[in-house]
């Protein structure tokens, strides 16, 4: 398993807000290099699937539904930690929580529509790529 990767995905809220360049330039400034990148559109069993460690949680609907409702972004990024700086970078789930100069605290607008997803581990980050992308969408 690579532990120098990660997987993000710009969530549908900001994907119709206009900031998929703002973003990936933030990610990129930050040292991230784009090892795949696709703009898609999850089905509810994707997202169901995605999210089933959050099943049982009551905003479970709820979040199926916005990550179903428009356009995201998936991505894989490498960086040296690039799991730990990446949760860095993002900020805080809750965006009231997220510190200056965060993802999420300049464009996420709620803790369920908040803009990015990040891997929280090094073997989530490989599951999650793996159920993204196929080995040649990765370089
Ligand atoms: N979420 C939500 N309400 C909550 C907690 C989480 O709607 O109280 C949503 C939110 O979109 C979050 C996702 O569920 O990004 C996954 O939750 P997790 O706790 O894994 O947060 P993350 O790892 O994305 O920071
Ligand atoms: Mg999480």
């Amino acid at each position: 398993m690579k532990t120098n990767q990660t997987f993000t995905m710009i969530k549908p809220d900001a994907v119709a807000n206009g900031h998929i360049g703002a973003i990936l330039n933030k990610i990129s400034e930050a040292g991230f290099s784009i090892k795949a990148l696709k703009l898609t559109r999850l089905s509810k069993a994707d997202a169901e699937a995605f999210y089933a460690v959050h099943n049982e949680r009551p905003f479970f609907n709820d979040l199926v539904s916005f990550m179903t409702s428009g356009p995201i972004v998936a991505a894989v990024l490498e960086k040296e930690n690039a799991v730990h700086d990446f949760r860095t970078l993002i900020g805080s789930t809750n965006p009231a929580e997220a510190a200056e100069g965060t993802i999420r605290k300049h464009y996420a607008t709620s803790v369920g529509e908040n803009a990015v997803h990040g891997s929280d581990s090094d073997e989530n980050a490989a599951i999650e790529i793996a159920f993204h992308f196929s080995a040649r969408e990765q370089f």
